[in-house]
């Protein structure tokens, strides 16, 4: 199935009214643009949020990319300067959580996740969009499952989908994923055919080395496979009873949680 076909399905599935508001999270890859060209070119009522990390040269292209594309694509682009707001460039902030870290470091990854979430959540929610889009693809989906299962813990993967499950909150910006069952190369593919203005380099401190073994198992497998992988997880998490998590909302930052203080405050804190 061509993936424009597959991308239009997968937002028919998950019923988005067009005049919502949504805010693609963009970072300047070519995951992010095809996600927002895609979405723009469907019809939908999109605006860009970059975050700027702060991480020398490489958020230098990715600022570039992401203000040709939003020019191109003729909408609005927020931009969150992570060195102005929170005081540190990403790696400075990541770096000292690292070092009071006294067993079992978090990975740049993880760490750069929840504080990307947060700052998504926060200033999704001061803009009053509706919804929050990412460029997850199948090969990341597929890949969170599999560690997620290798780290003997599936249900984590319980709110995710096209769009967030099990989490409803007034607090709460849903997000969804239009490239959720797209593979990664052909979305590489798409944006070269569409001459889309895409930072192709790979972030200085992508470094997991868990999360790349399995990323060179899984290249080692065909589209179906990664498809079966996906599907099936569906399937089997969608059989587990599960009502609406209890949300609360941080001690320290207001946003939501599910303990009393915010992964990010936690992190932050420690
Ligand atoms: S690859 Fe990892 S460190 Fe780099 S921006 Fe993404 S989450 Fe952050
Ligand atoms: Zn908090």
């Amino acid at each position: 199935m061509k993936l424009e076909t597959k991308v239009k399905n997968t937002l028919k599935k998950i019923k988005i009214p067009k005049r919502n508001k949504i805010l693609v999270a963009l970072s300047g890859g070519k995951d992010s643009t095809v996600t927002a060209y895609l979405l723009k070119r469907f019809g939908y009522n999109i605006q860009g949020i970059h975050i700027d990390l702060s991480m020398g040269k490489y958020s230098q292209k990715c600022l570039k990319a992401v203000r040709e594309l939003c020019r191109d694509l003729k909408i609005k682009l927020h931009i969150y300067d992570i060195k102005s707001e929170m005081g540190s460039s990403m790696c400075y902030l990541r770096t000292s959580i690292q070092e009071k870290q006294v067993k079992g470091k978090l990975k740049n990854c993880a760490i750069c996740g929840v504080i990307k979430k947060w700052i998504l959540n926060r200033e999704s929610r001061k803009l009053k969009a509706g919804m929050i889009a990412t460029g997850h693809n199948l090969d990341d989906e597929a890949q969170t499952y599999l560690l997620n299962v290798l780290k003997g813990a599936p249900k984590l993967s319980l709110t995710s989908g096209p769009i967030t499950k099990n989490i409803k909150d007034k607090k709460f910006i849903p997000r969804i994923k239009p490239l959720f069952y797209v593979v990664e190369e052909d979305i590489r593919e798409y944006s070269k055919v569409k001459k889309l203005p895409v930072n192709y380099e790979k972030c200085p401190c992508a470094i997991d080395s868990y999360r790349i073994q399995v990323r060179e198992f899984m290249n080692t497998l065909s589209t179906k496979d990664k498809e079966n992988i996906v599907k099936n997880s569906e399937k089997l998490l969608s059989k587990v009873k599960r009502n609406n998590e209890k949300i609360l909302y941080c001690e320290i930052c207001g946003e939501p949680s599910r303990n009393n203080i915010c992964k990010k405050c936690e992190l932050i804190k420690t």
